[in-house]
């Protein structure tokens, strides 16, 4: 079976950039979420079995969802509704962000915490918010290695020895930065706390969308860097 995903990226290596880019366009996209990158076997065999009916192509994407391309726009709403069905969640404008995640202590010989569980403790505590601004990320990493990238979140939880270090700030694109740290061996009670804080923060002080970056240099951030 050959996806239309393959299709357009034949399309791309040949060179036809132009036709590949009008057929994206024309195409619909579906995001799945998948809380701390871990895939529900209903959602997996859901998935499968659209694959046999629908030509579409998928993608795991650098946020550790499940992301269904090039899907023709007729079959979209069936499609999601079958996926709704198997218990799947959708990324869409003003949700808090799934954390991104390490394996952590569930499968990482390094892993000092189960990355897994604090991801989940984040999303009960903060999925149920709306209108959330973007654009900010969460990382989560359970041991200073920091594989999830925490350092280049705008919120990045690194558990060490001592408790989790909490950073702010952190950035890839053109212009990278690592995060700065503005809590040391916190209890993960006070991590919590401190993502309410910051998210607040970011809430009341952004327009349109913000990267944390810009936020961490305005007079009125609530924290210092140590
Ligand atoms: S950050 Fe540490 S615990 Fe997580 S995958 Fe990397 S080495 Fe393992």
């Amino acid at each position: 079976m050959k996806f239309k995903g393959y299709l357009l990226a034949d399309n791309f290596l040949k060179g036809k950039n132009m036709a590949r880019s009008e057929a994206v366009k024309q195409m619909s996209k579906l995001t799945i979420l998948l809380p701390g990158g871990i895939i529900p076997p209903a959602i997996l065999a859901r998935v499968s079995d659209l694959l046999e009916r629908f030509e579409f192509g998928l993608y795991v994407s650098t946020a550790q969802n499940l992301r269904l391309v090039n899907i023709a726009e007729e079959d979209l709403a069936a499609i999601k509704e079958e996926l709704a069905a198997a218990g799947a969640s959708f990324k869409g404008p003003g949700l808090f962000p799934m954390a991104k995640v390490c394996i952590g202590a569930t499968s990482c010989n390094l892993g000092i915490v189960d990355t897994i569980e604090i991801s989940r403790k984040i999303a009960e505590r903060f999925g149920d918010r709306t209108n959330v601004k973007p654009k900010f990320k969460i990382a989560v990493s359970g041991c200073p290695a920091a594989c999830s990238g925490a350092m280049l979140a705008d919120i990045g939880v690194v558990a060490t020895r001592a408790g989790f270090d909490l950073y702010v700030g952190g950035k890839g694109g053109p212009r990278p930065a690592a995060g700065k740290r503005i809590k040391k061996g916190s209890d993960l009670a006070g991590v919590l706390d401190t993502i309410e804080s910051l998210v607040d923060f970011h809430q009341q002080n952004t327009g349109k969308k913000q990267r944390f970056a810009k936020l961490i240099e305005a007079d009125n951030f609530p924290f210092s860097f140590i």
